[in-house]
């Protein structure tokens, strides 16, 4: 495909990829190469179809909210546009990603957050739960997960007050209230929803209802989860933040870095059954004020975004335009393979040494952590997620 969008076509952000963003300024676009088109303005000029859906948007959720077939439509006229005349009116509507400042590309409606990586269940069990077994009997029989705080979900960039809360250590005798001491991260995926459905979605009709992924920092203070997540699960301790990236990678681009699921056993019940199972070959990056600390792999995660999203209706709760829900922190086998700085660091036992000679256990205000993904196809196309970014500081 011959393209005036430059740099070529095994850019990241080549025209397999056009992820979609919202700009501060209040337009949506989509990203090729090193430019950004406004897509109301291409609309307005009658490049794209989108039933108006672009027009006057200050975030994507209308045009989510249309649905696979003109998800489908326009994804064919922008490849078309971008490969046709590049004409003056074309030209008018570019903009350099370098100097747009991008913001949350949509309204998070409910934010769900899964457990699906085995690794990371593992290595928490083993770190929270030292005399425990490791899988807790659900975990391979349900993607295990909790409701979050939509209203928190921040953009890349966005810096992140540390948080105060309640916190007991096991060797303090009573529980102190204060800023947390074990400020950490979650390196994990997030799917967004774009048709809504009053009920049950089939493990099978996934595409249908999720437009794309979107990276996500799912900021966590340990010492306020381990005192308050007996018996309900995660509180205050993650809620008061959670990052994604201003890119959101439609499915589509994501289809040819398609990998092998890992085999459930035991087998799943049937509702989580899929026709075709598979994960997504996405390679993250994490970098802890710009060293690099860890390669997390998508690809070996257990329960699959089809699974999530038909175990997150099966009782019949809807599923809206702009639901985000996210993996679970994303863990490999190795400690340069963890999600989390709780696992990296195996609880502050092991720091990791930053390039700038100083070490860290947890974070401290001040550090940025930036995740990167991308997307590897057996041929050699890469598929760029670009980052999710946030800076601790300390809470006035
Ligand atoms: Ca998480």
């Amino acid at each position: 495909m011959t393209t005036w969008i430059e740099p070529a076509a095994d850019d990241p952000f080549g025209l397999h990829n056009l992820p979609l963003c919202a700009t501060r300024a209040g337009w949506t676009g989509v990203r090729a190469g090193d430019l950004i088109l406004n897509l109301a303005a291409a609309e307005e000029a009658g490049l794209v179809d989108a039933g108006g859906t672009f027009t006057g948007a200050k975030t994507l959720n209308r045009f989510l909210a249309t649905g696979r077939p003109t998800w489908t439509r326009v994804r064919e006229q922008l490849t078309e546009l971008f490969t046709g005349a590049k004409t003056a009116t074309i030209e008018g509507m570019l903009h350099p990603v370098a100097g747009t400042a991008l913001a949350l590309p949509f309204e998070v409606a409910d934010y769900v957050d899964f457990y699906s990586s085995e690794e990371h269940a593992n290595n928490l069990s083993r770190i929270f739960r030292p005399d425990s077994p490791t899988l807790l009997p659900n975990w391979k029989s349900l993607p295990v997960g909790y409701h979050g705080r939509a209203g928190t979900v921040v953009v890349s960039g966005t810096d992140i007050p540390r948080p105060h809360g309640q916190r007991k250590a096991p060797d303090e005798e009573r529980p102190s209230h204060g800023p947390s001491r074990r400020l950490d991260v979650e390196a994990e995926l997030g799917f967004v929803v774009g048709a809504s459905s009053e009920g049950v979605i089939g493990v099978d009709d996934f595409r249908e209802h999720v437009f794309g992924a979107v990276l996500v920092n799912d900021w966590s203070a340990r010492d306020i989860q381990a005192w308050e997540y007996v018996p309900l699960g995660p509180f205050l301790g993650k809620s008061f933040a959670t990052s994604v990236s201003p890119w959101v990678v439609p499915l589509d681009a994501l289809e040819p870095v398609k990998a092998a699921a890992v085999v459930q056993d035991p087998p799943v019940l049937p509702y989580l059954r899929e026709a075709e199972r598979y994960s997504y070959d996405i390679r993250c990056e994490i970098r802890w004020n710009g060293t690099l600390v860890s390669r997390p792999p998508y690809a070996g995660i257990y329960w699959t975004p089809a699974q999530q999203l038909a175990h997150l209706t099966a009782n019949g709760a809807w599923a809206r335009t702009g639901d985000l829900y996210a993996s679970g922190t994303i863990s490999g086998a190795t400690p340069e393979q963890t999600g989390s700085f709780i696992e990296r660091t195996w609880n502050g036992a092991h720091p990791v040494r930053l390039d700038d000679g100083t070490t860290r256990s947890f974070l401290l205000d001040g550090d940025t952590v930036t995740i990167s993904a991308s997307g590897w196809c057996s041929d050699g196309v890469v598929v760029g997620f670009g980052e999710v970014t946030g800076t601790v500081v300390t809470r006035v």
